[in-house]
């Protein structure tokens, strides 16, 4: 099978035949069908990933079909479409007895201390498995671990009322334009900010307003107070993120996770208006299982950008450099 394969830490990646592998007890084989792109594989190419078992397996964002299973996995069989957690707990700490296994201190993650995904076949620990309901589509199966479910989890956490104004940052991003929807979903009112007008008008779509822009605040005050802001972006927004949120108001930090930059943080803004900043990544098995099922009642669509056939990862890589893509960018294996 195909592969692509980074050979070191910092060694960057080559796509080479390597010998299709057989599923251990705990494990099934899955025919990959898509992947997606992340952030995530850009800081790994980059080198941000030192204690990463190399040489891996990229990618960590998948939906495919089972094609051969372990002895001790139960619920799965041959021919069912699948999606993976991002990452494999113990299911046994006190995170995971709580249903927390998000916060598992003993998880390993794929594409780091696992192989990952981007290669004709894959092997996933059945643990992780999540079945694909028959009316979700493969796009919307493959963005829903890594984006739909995360940004699920982080309004749960942020306590999303009905009729919030929910601010989202960077909303034609990947993540963003899942924000957007998600916090829909969910009975908020949006207000999308980008910096792009090509991206705006796409958004006036989705999304109950639209400001292009870093400096948002001033736009934001016309329309409303806000609850919640989901911000994307960090260095550029953080700032106008505090000046727009109302009292008890709250921030969903989901970008970025560049460890080359930071933010200014006003204490005045976070004392006086009673800020809660919620750092967030990650999702659980049930938050990927419930975004799935809003995917199904159609709350929330898959925004893509390209699928490209995986040897053209090098296009989609640059693409995610230049931001210049509108949501997601798959690969086709
Ligand atoms: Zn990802
Ligand atoms: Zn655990």
């Amino acid at each position: 099978m195909k592969a692509i394969i980074i050979p070191s830490f910092k060694g960057g990646y080559k796509i080479t035949e390597t010998e299709i592998p057989r599923p251990n007890k705990d494990e099934v084989l899955v025919k990959v069908k898509l992947g997606a792109l992340c952030y995530r594989d850009l800081l790994q190419l980059q080198g941000y990933y030192p204690r990463a078992k190399y040489p891996l397996i990229l990618g960590h964002e998948m939906v495919g079909v089972i094609e051969d299973v372990g002895e001790n996995v139960e619920g799965y069989s041959n021919g069912d479409r699948v999606t993976t957690m991002l990452y494999v707990p113990d299911w046994k700490c006190d995170a995971c007895k709580l249903g927390e296994e998000y916060y598992c201190k003993n998880s390993k993650v794929y594409s780091q201390e696992l192989d990952g995904f981007f290669a004709e076949y894959a092997l996933v620990k059945w643990s992780t498995l999540v079945k694909i309901p028959s009316d979700v589509g493969d796009e919307a199966a493959v963005v829903t671990p890594c984006v739909s479910a995360m940004v699920l989890r982080g309004l749960k956490r942020s306590g999303i009322r009905e009729g919030d104004y929910v601010l989202v940052t960077g909303a034609g991003g990947g993540v963003g334009v899942h924000a957007v929807q998600m916090a829909k979903a969910l009975g908020g009112k949006v207000i999308a900010v980008t910096s792009s007008e090509d991206k705006a008008k796409f958004l006036s779509k989705i999304a109950d307003h639209v400001i292009v822009g870093n400096k948002f605040s001033e736009d934001v005050r016309k329309i409303g107070d806000v609850r919640i802001v989901i911000d994307n972006v960090g260095p550029f927004t953080f700032d106008e993120t505090l000046r727009v949120l109302k009292q008890g108001g709250k921030v969903i930090q989901i970008g970025n996770i560049d460890p080359s930059q930071s933010v200014n943080l006003r204490l005045g803004y976070l004392i006086l208006k009673n800020i809660e900043i919620i750092g967030h990544a990650g999702a659980g098995k049930r938050d990927i299982e419930e975004a799935l099922s809003l995917a199904r009642e159609g709350k929330w669509r898959p925004v893509v950008s390209n699928i490209l056939s995986f040897e053209e990862i090098e296009k989609g890589l640059q693409m995610l450099r230049e931001k210049s893509n509108l949501g997601k960018i798959l690969l086709r294996f």
